[in-house]
This record gives structure tokens, C-alpha cells and sequence, in this order.
């Protein structure tokens, strides 16, 4: 058995981390659960969103499966994921964005796979007031050559190990001449070590519209920390909606896997969650413990419990609820 902590999180979490190890169990992952706490729920019951032993348990056990964790909009605490992000030094994000057959095709086939840089650009958390009366905001984005490179070469090697042709950087480094013309520069000299792929750099509002009138132009797309969180809920958006997003987190020791998603409170405890983003972020922690052969038997348990509408969740288009959609993939296991 592999330890793997989870933290079930908040609003919809603890419904689809349900969901996500029941199929694991049914699949005999031979994963067993280390369960921790995160979020508002832990910041309610501890007085801390991250509590000390939640920390101590990853860096225990190395990998963990994270649902959803609210984070307070304007005040409040920092938040979690990012945290969890710096301290673990998570610095590549791996969010793939793949058309499911016959469920969405409003875009047409599309399989792209973002690597967003996780520990910097505007999320550094340096933020401070520039008057006494709270009148102006400052933000700083931090870029540094080592981090751009890591996540560059992420996005490149993946790209040669999945015989991918072409890796798209973007940036907005016309307007933030520093912190986005580092990355571009960084991005400009890591694509010369990797001759048998191609490489070219797109303005981040460019390659908004693109994304939506030509999806088909990208696979391995890499970007900085902001533009890549809002191109990754585009790119979700492309195949069907945040329900069916996995991503991974990866860092040189830990590794820490979570739906692109939120908590979504709207639909908290109703049964109405789609599990199957944190199942395919899920399959990559498979794919991670070196078992990519079940995270595709698993594939094809979800895939045919989502081509039936009886069974599939409403944010699909679906009449089924967590549940039944859960119970479904089992079935299609045996
Ligand atoms: P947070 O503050 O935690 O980011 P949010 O509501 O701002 O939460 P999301 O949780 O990402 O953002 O939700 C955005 C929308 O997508 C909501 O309407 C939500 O119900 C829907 N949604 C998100 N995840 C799922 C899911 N797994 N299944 C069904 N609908 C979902």
C-alpha cells in the first residue's frame, strides 16, 4: 500500500473525495489515505487553514490528493493552495484540457495540456497599501530566470515524451517589459536545447482569442502564474466546464494533485458535484506512482459512465448526482 495524504477540503470536496476513493478502492489502487485537514473548515475547527500537522503529514508522506479549498475574496487568510504551492515548492502546475467524445464539441477536438508557473508572478503575495487611507494598491509580480526555466523545461520535456510538436509561451511581455520579458527571454533560450521542437511566444490577450476561435492551434502551451490560471478555466471551458479538469502539482520531492476547480459552494452537499475533475487529477497521481496502466482502465470506466446521460452529473448535461455517477464508474470496472 502507498500512503497518500488527502485533504477533502471544502463546500463540494468532501462529496467528490468520497466519490474519487471509492473508484480508487474499486480499482485496487492500493493506495491507503492519510487524511488531513485544509481550508475554511480547518480554519473554523483549528484557527489555522494550514494547520502544522496537515504540513507535516505531506512532508511525511510526499504526495497528497487535495480537493477544493475556499479561499476568502478581498480579506481574510492567504490563501492555502498558494501556500502549499510555495512551501512545497510545487513549482510546476500541469493542467491538460482534452475533448471527451461525444459529450461537449461546441470547440471542436481539442487536447491541450498547460503548464502553469505555481510559486511566483503575481501570487508572490507581495501586496501592501500605498497611503494610510487605503486609497492605492500595490502589487509586485516576482520572476526569476530559475523558476522560468523549470517550468519551461516541464512544458518541453513533456512535450518530447508525448511527441508533441510544438510548445506556445505566453506572455504580455509588450506591457510588462520585465517580469514577462524574463520569462519570454527564458523561454527564447531553454527552446534551443530542444531543436526537434518547435517554439513560438503569443501576447496573453492574442492567445485568449485564439484559444476560443482556434483551439486546435495549441497542445503544450506554458505560461506565468495569473495567465495561466485564467487560460486553464478557458481551456476547461473548451472541453465542457470546470467538472472535467484534473491538474497535477509537481515539484523535485512532493507533489500534490487537485481539480482545476473550486469548491464550489453554489452546489455544496446536494449531491450534484461532478467528481470527475479530481478523478482525472487522480489518474495523473496513478500516472505519477508509475501506474499508468490502471489510470487508463480507470480512464475508460469514467468515460463510458459519462457517455451515459442517466448517470453523468447535470454540470454535463447529465439527470445523475455524485453518487450514482460514482456507483456508475464501479460498475464499468468489473
Ligand atoms: P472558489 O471560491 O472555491 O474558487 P467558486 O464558486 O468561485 O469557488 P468554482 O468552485 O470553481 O468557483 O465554481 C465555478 C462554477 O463552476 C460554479 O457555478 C460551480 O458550481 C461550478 N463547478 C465547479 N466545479 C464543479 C464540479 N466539480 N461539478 C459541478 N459544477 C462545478
Amino acid at each position: 500500500m502507498t500512503k497518500v495524504v488527502l485533504i477533502p477540503g471544502d463546500g463540494i470536496g468532501p462529496e467528490i473525495t468520497a466519490g474519487v476513493t471509492r473508484v480508487l478502492e474499486k480499482a485496487g489502487a492500493g493506495i491507503e489515505w492519510v487524511e488531513a485537514a485544509g481550508g475554511l473548515g480547518a480554519y473554523e475547527e483549528f484557527g489555522d487553514p494550514l494547520p502544522e500537522e496537515t504540513i507535516d503529514k505531506i512532508k511525511e508522506h510526499r504526495i497528497a490528493l487535495k480537493g477544493p479549498l475556499t479561499t476568502p475574496v478581498g480579506g481574510g487568510f492567504r490563501s492555502v493552495n498558494v501556500r502549499l504551492r510555495q512551501i512545497f515548492k510545487l513549482y510546476s502546475n500541469i493542467r491538460p484540457a482534452k475533448t471527451i467524445p461525444g459529450l461537449f464539441n461546441k470547440c471542436g477536438d481539442v487536447d491541450l495540456v498547460l503548464f502553469r508557473e505555481n510559486t511566483q508572478g503575481l501570487y508572490s503575495g507581495l501586496e501592501q497599501w500605498g497611503d494610510e487611507a487605503q486609497s492605492r494598491a500595490e502589487s509586485v509580480a516576482v520572476v526569476t530566470r530559475e523558476a522560468s526555466e523549470k517550468i519551461v523545461r516541464a512544458a518541453f520535456d513533456y512535450a518530447v515524451h508525448h511527441d508533441r510538436d510544438k510548445v506556445t509561451l505566453v506572455h504580455k511581455a509588450n506591457i510588462l517589459k520585465l517580469s514577462s520579458g524574463l520569462f519570454l527571454k527564458v523561454g527564447e533560450d531553454v527552446a534551443k536545447d530542444y531543436p526537434k521542437v518547435g517554439f513560438e511566444n503569443i501576447i496573453v490577450d492574442n492567445m485568449a482569442m485564439q484559444m476560443v476561435m482556434n483551439p486546435q492551434r495549441f497542445g503544450v502551451v506554458v505560461t506565468t502564474n495569473l495567465f495561466g490560471d485564467i487560460l486553464s478555466d478557458l481551456a476547461s471551458g473548451l472541453v465542457g466546464g470546470l467538472g472535467l479538469t484534473g491538474s497535477a502539482n509537481i515539484g523535485e520531492n512532493y507533489a500534490i494533485f487537485e481539480a482545476v476547480h473550486g469548491s464550489a459552494p453554489d452546489i455544496a452537499g446536494q449531491n450534484k458535484a461532478n467528481p470527475t475533475a479530481l478523478l482525472f487529477s487522480a489518474l495523473m497521481l496513478l500516472d505519477y506512482l508509475g501506474k499508468p496502466d490502471l489510470a487508463e482502465h480507470i480512464r475508460g470506466a469514467i468515460l463510458a459512465a459519462l457517455a451515459d446521460e442517466n448517470t453523468r452529473t447535470g454540470d454535463v448535461g447529465g439527470k445523475g448526482s455524485t453518487t450514482t455517477f460514482t456507483e456508475a464508474i464501479c460498475a464499468h470496472l468489473d
